[in-house]
């Protein structure tokens, strides 16, 4: 079999990591073709050295001339491309076979929607892309022929738990939430939550903003979204249910009463492995479960009233892609302006559905109008933090 190449957009991040550990141990079968990351120069350079990738990117120019020069001095023949559009340039780029797509946020957009646009095997991590372009995105992924495998483990669950042919007799998806770090706490105490308590996922170790939105459960509302554009399906047959231990990644509930669930240690490498060997099945470095470690499994309903979020995803999905877009834009403006500690944990929903609820009814067509209704977004979540500090 010949080796395919790989692109992962967001290499040095947490999902960056994992895809070059799981990669490492299949040298036979993947090659790098190109990593890329925004700024972090020391961590690129570590991974080129060890995978030898035919292009590194960094968004930042200032980072990519340092890159440059640290690879000169060493003798590496990596090419260093800087820019934006460099990441389309690799993702859509004949010698990538399967693009990682693990850029946090709206940023990795343009160069995900550049793979499928391609053909290629796309492995979706980033989800707030597909949130944002919901059917257009589908549509260049049937279009062009491209593949998409989900890597965010619900749905990569999800996707192990399908039918391989439609969705026949499948009544309802059940996606799993572990509840975050503050599943038992008090309405009065999320006051008070500081940036560090929000960030420490207690059984994931994940990229600083998918932490934030776990504890403020917006990660599993925007993960609903993502469910019904990648299994076509209507928001009332995807439902939450709140499992603290995360053994069951999520599960498919079927017409004869059978519910079929995927299971394993919460590490991103499983779902990783399995998008990169589909259909087949890789060894990812990933421990066996230990069903008596384990010992129990509990599931709760999320707490709609602490965790608002949840439900604010759910009515910008019904309101359509201008809402979805604001919520995803105004949440990531809203998660950063917490994490620089300028608005309070409680202040993140608040922001977010003031913003929603500016946004028009309707689904915006093509690409330039999806960008607009982001930037347009994001002026009006920086002008409520204004006016939330004058105030
Ligand atoms: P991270 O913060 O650890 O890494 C983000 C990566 O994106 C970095 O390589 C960074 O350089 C790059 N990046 C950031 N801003 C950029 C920009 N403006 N332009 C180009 N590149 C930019 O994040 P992560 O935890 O690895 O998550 C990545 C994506 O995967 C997110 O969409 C997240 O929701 C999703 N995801 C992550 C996990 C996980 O376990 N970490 C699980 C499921 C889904
Ligand atoms: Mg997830």
């Amino acid at each position: 079999m010949a080796s395919k190449g790989i692109t992962i957009l967001g290499a040095s991040g947490s999902i960056g990591v994992s895809t070059l550990d799981v990669l490492a141990r299949h040298p036979d079968r993947f090659h790098v073709f190109a990593l890329t990351a925004n700024s972090n120069v020391d961590k690129i350079f570590e991974q080129c050295q060890r995978f030898q990738p035919r292009y590194a990117v960094m968004v930042e120019t200032v980072a990519a001339t340092l890159l440059e020069k640290r690879l000169q001095a060493v003798g590496s023949e990596v090419v260093v491309l800087a820019g934006a559009e460099a990441l389309d340039a690799v993702a859509s780029s004949p010698e990538t076979d399967y693009v990682m797509a693990a850029i946090v946020g709206a940023a990795g957009l343009l160069p995900t929607l550049a793979a499928a646009r391609a053909g290629k095997r796309v492995m979706l991590a980033n989800k707030e892309a597909l949130v944002m372009s919901g059917q257009l995105f589908i549509d260049a992924v049937r279009e062009h022929g491209a593949e998409l495998l989900p890597i965010d483990s619900e749905h990569n669950a999800v996707f192990q738990c399908l039918p391989t042919d439609g969705r026949k007799g499948v009544e309802k998806i059940l996606l799993t939430a572990s509840g975050g770090p503050f599943r038992t706490w008090s309405s009065s105490d999320l006051q008070g939550v500081t940036p560090e308590q929000a960030v420490a996922h207690p059984n994931w170790s994940m990229g600083q903003k998918i932490s934030v939105d776990s504890a403020t459960l917006m990660n599993k509302g925007l993960e609903v979204i993502e469910a019904c554009w990648l299994f076509g399906l209507p928001a009332e047959r995807v439902e939450v249910v709140v499992h603290p231990q995360s053994t069951i990644h999520s599960m498919v509930s079927y017409n004869d009463g059978s519910v079929l669930a995927q299971l394993g240690n919460p590490d991103m490498r499983t779902p990783i492995a399995y998008a990169l060997g589909w259909p087949e099945r890789l060894v990812s470095g990933v421990a066996p479960l230990d069903l008596f470690a384990t010992a129990r499994l509990d599931f709760e309903q999320p707490d709609r009233e602490r965790f608002p979020c949840l439900l604010l995803a759910y009515d910008a999905h019904a309101r359509g892609g201008y809402a979805t877009i604001a919520l995803n834009a105004a949440n990531e403006v809203a998660v950063k302006a917490f994490l620089g500690r300028e608005i309070g944990f409680a202040d993140i929903p608040l922001l977010v559905k003031d913003v929603m609820h500016q946004a028009s009814a309707g689904t915006p067509m093509n690409l330039d109008d999806i960008l607009i209704q982001d930037e347009e977004s994001r002026v009006r979540s920086l002008s409520w933090i204004k006016n939330k500090k004058l105030h």
